[in-house]
């Protein structure tokens, strides 16, 4: 048996100091998980539960080290909001783990951008409409290359930040996050099967804001390296 039309090829990631690929199932991503954030998104920040939502694997935009890449303006926008987060790339799956055993299914860690329409999220929240036009856009999730846990251990604390043309725009610390790395894979594999190649998203800092074309975001967290992206 054939497939009717060309298959869709892999969505992958690089491996950091490799030539190596991580391929990618889902991307989950948590929403409101820095209190800061939440408080200016105008939400309560109390430790009630994690919410999730998904991105298409193939929208994610794999950045190379070191390099500054074009991320292209998408459509239908005049509002669209970068949001720093580490990635979390996990390497086994399961249902229902346990927070104690949940750090055991990661294979490592990347700086990636939750990038948003933010004016059609904001609809869409207004409407009680689902969330894909203003968190789906095609490349709206770049991701760096991915540090393995055998080289970077778990990162639990330590500096997430971005600039825009070098000005600050979010600084915060890993350790603000209201639910731990461990915490949110325990309870996602509550209402998923998670499996090998799903990623997630963990949440942005306050200081989310808009980019406009020609402009340079740089996202780092202390240990994961750097991403930089010229709005084209
Ligand atoms: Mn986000």
């Amino acid at each position: 048996m054939a497939y009717v039309i060309p298959a869709p090829s892999l969505p992958a990631l690089p491996v950091a100091g490799t030539h190596d690929l991580f391929p990618v199932r889902r991307v989950y991503c948590v929403g409101r998980n820095y209190a800061a954030h939440a408080r200016e998104m105008g939400d309560d920040p109390t430790r009630e539960p994690p919410f999730f939502f998904m991105k298409p694997a193939d929208a994610l935009q794999p950045i190379a080290e070191g390099a500054t890449v074009d991320h292209p303006y998408p459509p239908k926008t005049g509002n669209y909001h970068f949001e720093i987060e580490m990635v979390v790339a996990l390497a086994k799956g399961g249902r229902d783990i346990p927070v104690s055993q949940a750090l055991d299914h990661v294979f490592g860690y990347a700086v990636g951008l939750d990038m948003t329409r933010r004016d059609l999220q904001d609809e869409a929240k207004q409407l009680r409409r689902p969330w894909e036009l203003g968190k789906s856009a095609d490349l709206s999730g770049p991701v760096g290359p991915i540090h393995p846990v055998s080289a970077v251990g778990h990162p639990a604390n330590g500096t997430i930040s971005l600039t825009v043309d070098d000005a600050s725009k979010q600084k915060a610390d890993l350790s603000d996050m209201i639910w731990s790395v461990a915490e949110q894979i325990a309870y996602l594999s509550t209402y998923f099967e998670i499996a090998p190649g799903d990623v997630i998203f963990s949440g942005t800092p306050d200081g989310v804001g808009a980019v406009t074309k020609g402009e340079t975001m740089a996202g780092a967290i202390e240990g994961l390296g750097e991403i930089r992206l010229r709005v084209v």
